[in-house]
Parts: structure tokens; C-alpha cells; sequence
């Protein structure tokens, strides 16, 4: 489903993705570790294209993001044709980015109805089916700051899941939540998981890791430094890099 190849990116003289390959498969879930300031977010805003790769290239499901093929050079699609890509793939951030002045219904049907051309009616529908799903079905009439961390997050999700994405990306989801709303949130892309989603979570959170990710990768420094099962990964990992970022949020 995605194929992230020899991808480099800098921001002025600072190097930070240094060659990133990355294969992910339809139905997997792809959990990424490391250290702050190592890349993580930086690799999940180039996958849908909110960065621009220096060198490299990643295709989703078949097709280069962000650019297209001619011969053998590549040539960056326009922004009409970058945002129609981008509607195939989910991203959930840390601080939920929930609008503001939208009700709950109003968040997760706006890109149906304006990026998918969805009738209003079939939009509502979804969403109410979508809002059942993360536990909310009660909060359709509800605005972001009447609910908490962890509700305004599964809104988040329930908002990425309308436009049926063919692959949803979290950036550490959970990390602005009170320790109690954590486990709300990682039980819905739990049950995500068990569906058949495909997906890539940048998070901290060990067990989630453990028990959810068929891949777990570590970064470091803008590389990859080791891949692979949770069980080789997190309790038999080869390198130092690993094992002393391991021995710190264990
Ligand atoms: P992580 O998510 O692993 O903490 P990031 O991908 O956010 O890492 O950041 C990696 C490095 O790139 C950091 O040093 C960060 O300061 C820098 N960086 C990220 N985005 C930008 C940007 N838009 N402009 C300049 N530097 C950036
Ligand atoms: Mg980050």
C-alpha cells in the first residue's frame, strides 16, 4: 500500500530525513518509535504530501504522491491534484485540529460534502454510522470545546474515516491526552486495526505498539535504524540506538 523509497528532505542545512525506505502492506499497521526531533512527523506530512521530498519518491496504493511520472523525470502535480490525492489518506494529529466553530456532524460530514462532492444527506448518514463507531453518537450537536481531550480526538478520527481513506496516518494521537483518555482513543484505532485498516502510527505508547503494530519501527537521527516484528523490535532489539531509547519510555 505504500512504498517510500531513498527519501531525503532538509529544512535549509538541516538534514532531516536521510534516505528513509519504508514498505507498508494493505492491512498493516506500521507503529514508528524514536526520539523527539528524529524525523517521525516529518516522514508522516511527506506521505500525504504536506512536505516536499528533496530526493526519493513515495507512491500509496499504487500511485507517486505529489508527483507524476513522465519518462524518467518527476513533475509535482498541481495543488487541485494534490488535494484529490490527499483525500485518500487519513491524518490524525496531536492536537485533534477540530474546527472550532463546527458542530461534531458539522466536522466530519464538511470534507464529504466539499472534497467529495457528497450530497448532505448522504454525508449526515455516514457520519452518524462514523460517530456510532468511535462511541459518540450522542455528541453529533456538540462543538469541540464541549467535549473532552479524548472525545475531541475520536472526532478526529471519525472526520479522517469519512472521506474513506485508503490508508489513515497518526501523529503521536494520543500525546496531548490526560493519562485517563488515552485508552479511549487507543482502543478505537485498536478496533481499527482489527478491521483490516492500514495504517501508520507515530506514538509512544509501548504496549499499544506490543499488542496492535505488525511493524515497529524505530528512527533516529532522520534514519531507520531497525524494523520488524513488536517482539524482535522492542524486546530483542539489535542496536544501542534501540535499547537506549527503549530503556527510557519502558
Ligand atoms: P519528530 O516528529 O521525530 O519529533 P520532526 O519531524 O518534527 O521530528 O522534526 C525533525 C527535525 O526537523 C527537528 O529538528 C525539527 O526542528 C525540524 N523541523 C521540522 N519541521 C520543520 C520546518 N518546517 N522548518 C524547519 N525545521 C523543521
Ligand atoms: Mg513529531
Amino acid at each position: 500500500m505504500v512504498e517510500v523509497r531513498s527519501v531525503h528532505k532538509s529544512f535549509g542545512s538541516l538534514e532531516v530525513l536521510r534516505g528513509i525506505d519504508l514498505e507498508v502492506r494493505t492491512g498493516e499497521v506500521t507503529v514508528i518509535l524514536g526520539p523527539s526531533g528524529s524525523g517521525k512527523s516529518t516522514l508522516l506530512r511527506t506521505i500525504n504530501h504536506l512536505e516536499k521530498v528533496d530526493n526519493g519518491w513515495i507512491s500509496v496504493d499504487g500511485t507517486l504522491v505529489g508527483y507524476r511520472r513522465s519518462g524518467d523525470k518527476l513533475y509535482e502535480l498541481r495543488e487541485r491534484e494534490v488535494l484529490k490525492q490527499r483525500t485518500q489518506i487519513g491524518f490524525v494529529f496531536q492536537n485533534f485540529n477540530l474546527f472550532p466553530h463546527l458542530t461534531v456532524l458539522e466536522n466530519v460530514t464538511e470534507a464529504p460534502v466539499a472534497a467529495l462532492g457528497r450530497s448532505k444527506k448522504d454525508a449526515f448518514a455516514a457520519a452518524e454510522k462514523l460517530l456510532d463507531r468511535v462511541g459518540l453518537a450522542d455528541k453529533a450537536t456538540a462543538y469541540p470545546k464541549q467535549l473532552s481531550g479524548g472525545q475531541q480526538q475520536r472526532v478526529a478520527i471519525a472526520r479522517a474515516l469519512a472521506l474513506e481513506p485508503k490508508l489513515l496516518l497518526f501523529d503521536e494521537p494520543t500525546s496531548a491526552l490526560d493519562p485517563e483518555l488515552v485508552g479511549e482513543v487507543l482502543d478505537v484505532i485498536k478496533d481499527l486495526a482489527l478491521q483490516g485498516t492500514t495504517m501508520i502510527v507515530v506514538t509512544h505508547e509501548i504496549g499499544f505498539a506490543r499488542e496492535v503494530a505488525d511493524t515497529v519501527v524505530f528512527m533516529d537521527e532522520g534514519r531507520i535504524v531497525e524494523q520488524g516484528a513488536p517482539a524482535d523490535v522492542l524486546d530483542a532489539p539489535q542496536h544501542e540506538r534501540t535499547r537506549a531509547f527503549l530503556s527510557k519510555v519502558l
